[in-house]
């Protein structure tokens, strides 16, 4: 990924992996290699090491391994640019300012950058209208009534668009053109399309940020009965309401220290959840999750509690986005907060009437998915067939997306069991939809394959580092195809490309050539503690691949010989056997 002279490559060079890794990972000195406890998974004794010289990492216990980048990659959850960079900074080199290859690109990102600093304008205005003028004031009166403080309303950005019409309009027009004013979504065009006007009027204003933490967009809500009650930025250059999360810029690194989220719906909901001390929450902003949304959560966690509002739009978001989450292997948990008096509560208004403590330890106690929908199901009418069949109906699609058999089976028996239902007809169901379901389902490839034979290991490891004679050895061994049939194959295939290239290529890049369970197979071959590599011991074990190829067609010749005894080709297949016996003993 580092191509040769690349700014890549030069970080590369000077970064020291030890050092960088080591500001994640505390790491201890044990022989040539120090060694952890694995960032990536859970354990009490270190399986994971960092080779310094080599400069690479990799876990012996969950097989993650490569290099500086990719361990920065997976740490913070970002694309390769971005690791560079981060790797760069934390080593003090100088990150040059990305080129733009065409004209149209720049255009863009001029354009892009005009949005961010309007949006920057706008946020700086909404929160001075919130703090100076008297219309504010009002509106300060009732974020007060809605709990929030001064310094919430500071720590969120939280501001306030004037009833005017305007009054930012004619702060911004000096600066901007009218197509890009319009274009960012904070100023409308009316329909005659000759009058510009603030898109925002007599609303509390929440700015919405991007992962990065740039504001792109707003989330409005009426002070007065003005409908609609929420008015959002529309879909601009920089903002996709399906791409992104509220609050996600905050909360990602609460996110991954605690490897789960909440949830919620509303950016009111979030901000009361942070406020009661959790931050890994995040807001979809709208009752339906969104593809590219999961896929964003999914860089930081795979675990989530989803905490939508409890009526019926809720119920219906959160039964969608179940499905959505499930599908892309998320653990999902379902908190549905209880009724306060006659109310039915979303988590702002649960939390400021019951208090933080009561909301965590509901979300302690938040159940899993399938609990909740038996709960739900339970509620339908069970006192007819047809009601058990809808209960029943309703259920079986999640159930049939938990991977686990075992797991299947105990739901099954607690469905029956809660829903009246005779156990055997609703396995009978169960299965069959399994069935249906595992056609589908592809098999997940052996990850821990059988351990490599010593031969094959110092070949490799040779082929990898034997400066002196690699490229010799990569030919012999291509020119016998001596490495063919081996269960290291692939990894033999790819260093002989590699070993036989005029450029060097650097042992994470052989590796990401790899397949997973192949990779991991080389980088523990790399770790090894091993003696320097001589000529001679690799002539040995070269003959010794030359042997077992001989063995191999020898058994296949005897074969061929004892299935047809009288064939035509008898005597053919004998003189090959002798000339096969021949060379095996010249092998030694
Ligand atoms: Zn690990």
């Amino acid at each position: 990924m580092a191509e040769a002279g690349s700014f890549a490559d030069r970080v590369k060079q000077q970064a020291d992996i030890v050092r960088v890794i080591g500001e994640y990972v505390r790491l201890k000195k044990s022989g040539q290699n120090f060694t952890g406890l694995c960032p990536f998974h859970g354990e009490k004794t270190p399986s994971f090491a960092v080779h310094p010289v080599k400069q690479i990492f990799h876990c012996f216990g969950c097989g993650k391994g490569g290099d500086v980048f990719s361990f920065v990659m997976d740490m913070e959850k970002c694309p390769f640019p971005e690791a560079v960079k981060v790797v760069a900074e934390k080593c003090g080199i100088p990150v040059p300012r990305p080129k733009e290859r065409t004209p149209e690109e720049r255009k863009e990102n001029q354009q892009r950058a005009a949005l961010i600093e309007i949006h920057r304008e706008a946020q700086t205005f909404f929160v001075r209208q919130l703090e100076s003028t008297a219309e504010g004031r009002a509106a300060r009166a009732y974020l007060e009534d809605r709990g929030l403080n001064a310094e919430t309303i500071a720590r969120f950005g939280i501001g306030y668009a004037p009833s005017g019409g305007d009054a930012l309009l004619r702060q911004l027009k000096p600066k901007y053109a009218e197509k890009l004013l319009v274009e960012s979504g904070v100023i409308s065009r009316d329909q005659s399309g000759a009058r510009l006007f603030d898109r925002f009027r007599r609303r509390i204003t929440f700015p919405i940020a991007n992962e990065s933490g740039k504001i792109v967009a707003f989330g409005c809500r009426a002070l007065g009965d003005d409908l609609p009650k929420y008015l959002n930025s529309p879909e601009t250059p920089i903002y996709s309401k399906s791409n992104l999360l509220y609050h996600m810029d905050r909360a990602k690194e609460p996110i991954r220290r605690q490897d789960f989220a909440i949830l919620v719906e509303g950016y009111m909901d979030a901000i009361a959840v942070a406020r009661a001390g959790i931050g890994n929450v995040v807001a979809s902003c709208g009752t339906s999750l969104a593809e590219p949304q999961i896929k964003l959560l999914g860089r930081f966690t795979k675990r989530v509690i989803v905490n939508y509002d409890p009526d019926v739009a809720g119920q219906a978001a959160t039964e969608r986005s179940l499905t959505l989450l499930l599908e892309h292997d998320f653990e999902v948990r379902v908190l549905a907060l209880p009724a306060i008096g006659d109310k039915k509560a979303d988590p702002d208004l649960f939390i400021r009437e019951k208090g933080a403590e009561a909301y965590i330890k509901l979300l302690k106690e938040a159940p899993p998915y399938v609990d909740y929908l038996i709960a739900r199901a339970r509620q339908m009418d069970l006192s007819t067939g047809e009601g058990k069949q809808r209960a029943l109906n309703f259920l079986m699609p999640y159930v049939q997306r938990i991977p686990n058999a075992l797991l299947r089976s105990e739901w099954a028996s607690r469905i029956a069991q809660q829903l009246r239902v005779d156990e055997p007809v609703l396995r009978a169901a169960l299965n069959k939809s399994a069935a249906e379901r595992r056609s589908e389902v592809k098999v997940a490839p052996q990850l821990v394959g059988k351990p490599a034979k010593q031969i094959e290991r110092r070949l490799i490891r040779m082929l990898a580092e034997a400066e002196g004679f690699k490229r010799e050895l990569a030919q012999r061994l291509q020119h016998g195809r001596l490495y063919e049939g081996l269960e290291t194959e692939k990894v033999f295939a790819a260093l002989i490309v590699a070993g036989l290239s005029d450029e060097p290529i650097p042992a994470t890049e052989i590796g990401a050539q790899l397949e997973e369970r192949e990779r991991r197979v080389f980088f523990e071959i790399l770790f090894e503690d091993a003696q320097e590599p001589t000529w001679e011991e690799a002539e040995s074990c070269l003959d010794a691949l030359r042997r077992r190829q001989i063995e191999q067609e020898l058994a296949k010749v005897q074969k061929t010989i004892e299935a047809n005894p009288s064939g035509a080709g008898l005597r053919e297949l004998l003189e090959r056997k002798q000339e096969l016996m021949k060379q095996l003993a010249a092998a030694g």
